[in-house]
C-alpha cells in the first residue's frame, strides 16, 4: 500500500503515521528535504546550497530526493509531498516506472484557528529539538526541556 499524507502545517501527523504505520515505510519529506535527512548525499547538498541562499529547492531535486527516500521500498507513506501539482505529476511518473501507484491519499482538515493556534504556542529546545506545545504539550518546569534541561527555547518552525 502507498498512501500520500496531506496535513496543514502543526497538525499531529504523527497519531495518524503510527496508526498507519505497521508495515509502512514513511517518508516525511519536510525531514528529508528541510531537516538534513539526506545531507552527505550529492541531492542532499544541492538542496541545501539552494536553501542556504533563501531560494526555493527545485521540484526536480526534491522529486529525486523523495525516490531515494522510498529506496525501492513497496509499501510506505509519503508526509508532505508532493506539496503542488508539478510535484503530484512528476510522483506519478515516477512510481509508474516503478509500476508503483498512489493507493490513498488522508487529508487531515484541521480549522485555520487551530492552527495558528498551534504555530503560536509551539516551542522547540534549540539544544535537543524536542517540540513542545504551551498548550497541548507543555514541558513539565515552564520553560526547561524535559529531556535535556536546556532553557533555550525557539519558537521553531515547520
Ligand atoms: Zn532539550
Amino acid at each position: 500500500m502507498d498512501a500520500d499524507l496531506q496535513h496543514p502545517p502543526e497538525v499531529a501527523a504523527e497519531m495518524v503515521e503510527k496508526a498507519l504505520k505497521e508495515d509502512l515505510h514513511i517518508v516525511i519529506a519536510s525531514r528529508y528535504v528541510e531537516g538534513g535527512g539526506c545531507e552527505g548525499t550529492e541531492l542532499g547538498m544541492k538542496a541545501k546550497s539552494y536553501m542556504e541562499k533563501g531560494e526555493l529547492v527545485p521540484d526536480s531535486i526534491i522529486l529525486g530526493i523523495i525516490e531515494e527516500a522510498i529506496n525501492n521500498e513497496k509499501d510506505f507513506i509519503l508526509d508532505g509531498f508532493p506539496r503542488n501539482i508539478n510535484q503530484a505529476r512528476a510522483l506519478d511518473e515516477m512510481l509508474a516506472k516503478k509500476g508503483l501507484d498512489v493507493n490513498y491519499v488522508i487529508f487531515l482538515d484541521v480549522p485555520e484557528e487551530e492552527i495558528i493556534k498551534r504555530i503560536a504556542y509551539r516551542r522547540v529546545c534549540v539544544k535537543c529539538g524536542a517540540v513542545y506545545n504551551l498548550i497541548f504539550n507543555p514541558p513539565k518546569t515552564d520553560g526547561i526541556c524535559d529531556i535535556c534541561g536546556s532553557k533555550t527555547h525557539s519558537k521553531g518552525g515547520r
